[in-house]
């Protein structure tokens, strides 16, 4: 008697922000999206570069304390990929440059010139 077909039930082979296992909303799933969009409605405009007197459309949404299971709405910011690369970066340890604006201001979002 053959054997009836299965489903792969094997999990999709996770990588880069999929892999991290304190993920609890995939990045593909409906759920994510409907988060995401709502942050995004919230926040239309990315934080860091509004906090530099840059505007920049947010498109995507960061955990602002690096923790990918904190989905509190108060933890997710809307950035735009340049932000949030250089975040993701600099919270998995690189150290990462940002230089200064053409008015000599650091646009790291960081530096105490920046901080209000
Ligand atoms: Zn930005």
């Amino acid at each position: 008697m053959r054997k009836p077909a299965t489903p792969n039930r094997r999990p999709a082979n996770r990588s880069g922000r999929e892999a991290d296992p304190r993920r609890t909303i995939p990045l593909n799933s409906a759920a994510w999206q409907r988060l995401r969009a709502s942050v995004l409605a919230d926040e239309p405009l990315c934080r860091d570069c509004s906090n530099r007197g840059l505007i920049e459309p947010a498109t995507d949404v960061d955990h602002h304390d690096g923790d990918p299971s904190n989905n509190d709405m108060d933890n997710l910011v809307g950035l735009c990929h340049s932000c949030h690369s250089r975040k993701t970066a600099r919270d998995h340890g690189a150290r990462v440059g940002y230089g200064c604006n053409a008015h000599g201001m650091p646009m790291d979002p960081a530096h105490p010139w920046n901080r209000r």
